[in-house]
């Protein structure tokens, strides 16, 4: 297989490689190679350096293996040619992979790259219900960096695109202003920040300093992603403390992400989580099922494949695969380079449901399953799936509860009993009556019918 499809492949294995490395090293080794051809089961890459081919054969063969397997589904050996090479062997079936050291070059681009990612924009961020308000607060801080609420501190579940979102800020306040803006997570922190206790035999190492000082300090703008893992890191806490006041002190704008809210941050200093909720705090839910659908479709649209998707199949998609947006894209892919594969096949419901088969399959055994409704449900109403399993009675808890019990009873055979010991051992009359009571407050309150339906949805 050869062409866009192949390109597409190939950028889709190229993100995950990226998540892998330094930036320095991806952008050193990766930039200018391009996959040329998928056949007989070897990926062929047309690399610009003899040294590359060493680099890439010898560091980064698994790596760039494992990518290409998550994406295609399918194991292929690693072949990697120069470009005049390509033009002489085309005829060739393969090639050995040899290398004179004399041939070793240096390559041209040892310079870092703006660590914004360019693809994450406002215009490519599909907005729905569950993701509106971060969208329009993330929007005005990028209109006013540093005026409207600082911090931006944006919170919820892997995959529902907070970093999406951050990246979308920072490309939008670099593309409007002089403004600099700095992206990093807060495991980059913490490395940088290792780094200036790394003394040197006189006793403190000042080139890091400067260098932390310099990065942190001297910017318009932080964006740190991730913030949930600076808990346990004391020190670091500390002199990110001393960034924030500095920052916010000038009043810089400054961008927080978590996959919690800032209280349920229990491993962060207390005079941290004041702070982040000195702005604007957002939550950012799970998609409902006609955002998933929209997203496909944007999708798609973007990919500009060679086939067709119709829209049954999409449906398909949105109702079988949840709430992360990273494995919607990734079904999209999978689908593509299926059917590629099989020939260049048409995308068809019979098709997808092949393809998708290891996606799905996983869904399928869950579903309607007691756990798998109490997962859906704490997730909606962002409290853990433990505390909707517990005997714990505050309010924020027994709700989300009474919504869980009453899908599980429509949406499951289970029996009253059977359900009311998933939920921390009830007996079968709590059950029978959390059921009622929901069934009662639908018929007076439209919006509680709305959210169990979009539940339901969600659990497909
Ligand atoms: P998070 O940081 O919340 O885990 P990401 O921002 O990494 O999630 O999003 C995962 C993937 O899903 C990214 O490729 C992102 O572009 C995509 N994505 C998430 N939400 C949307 C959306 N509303 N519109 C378009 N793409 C989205
Ligand atoms: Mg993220």
């Amino acid at each position: 297989m050869v062409g866009t499809n192949v390109n597409i492949l190939f950028q889709n294995a190229l993100k995950i490689i990226e998540e892998e490395l330094s930036s320095l090293s991806f952008s050193t080794w990766f930039d200018e190679v391009k996959l040329i051809e998928l056949k007989d089961g070897i990926a062929t890459f047309q690399v610009p350096m003899a040294i590359h081919k060493k680099q890439l054969s010898n560091n980064y063969y698994d790596i760039i293996k494992e990518a290409l397997n998550q994406v295609t589904g399918t194991n292929f050996d690693l072949e990697f040619l120069l470009e005049d090479e390509i033009n002489v062997n085309k005829e060739q079936t393969s090639t050995q992979v040899s290398i004179q050291e004399e041939e070793v070059g240096v390559p041209s681009t040892f310079l870092e790259k703006s660590n914004l990612n360019s693809n994450y924009t406002f215009d490519n961020f599909v907005v729905g219900n569950s993701n509106k308000f971060a969208q329009a607060a993330a929007l005005s801080v990028a209109e006013n960096p540093g005026k409207m609420y600082n911090p931006l501190f944006l919170y919820g579940n892997s995959g529902l695109g907070k970093t999406h979102l951050m990246h979308a800020i920072g490309n939008y306040i670099t593309n409007n202003s002089n403004r600099k803006v700095l992206y990093v997570t807060s495991d980059q922190f913490i490395n940088d920040f290792i780094n200036i206790n790394k003394k040197d035999e006189r006793g403190t190492n000042y080139n890091y300093v400067d260098f932390f000082k310099n990065k942190y300090r001297n910017i318009d703008v932080l964006i740190i992603d991730d913030i949930q893992f600076l808990g346990g890191a004391t020190q670091t806490q500390q002199e990110f403390f001393h960034t924030f006041n500095t920052l916010y002190d000038d009043s810089k704008q400054i961008i927080i992400s978590s996959d919690r809210s800032p209280d349920d941050l229990k491993l962060l200093e207390e005079r941290l989580r004041t702070r982040f909720c000195w702005g604007l705090t957002v939550n950012i839910f799970p998609p409902d099922f006609s955002l998933r659908t929209e997203i496909l479709r944007k999708k798609i649209l973007a990919g500009n494949f060679e086939q067709d998707i119709p829209e049954d199949v999409i449906e398909y998609i949105a109702s079988n695969i949840g709430s992360d947006v990273r494995q919607l894209e990734g079904s999209i892919t999978r689908l593509v380079a299926y059917s590629t594969i099989m020939g260049g096949a048409s995308i068809t419901l019979d098709l997808a449901i092949d393809a998708l088969k290891d996606f799905i399959n996983k869904g399928v055994s869950e579903k309607n399953d007691i756990a798998r409704i109490q997962k859906i449900v704490a997730e909606f109403f962002q409290i853990n799936v433990e505390d909707i399993r517990s005997k714990k009675r505050s309010a924020n808890i027994a709700f989300p509860r009474q919504v869980a019990m009453y899908l599980c009873r429509v949406a499951t055979s289970e029996s009253f009993p059977k359900i009311g010991t998933e939920f921390g051992g009830k007996d079968h009359s709590t059950v029978m009556h959390s059921v009622e009571k929901i069934e009662n407050e639908m018929k007076v309150n439209q919006d509680l019918a709305n959210i169990i339906d979009k539940l339901k949805k969600d659990i497909g």
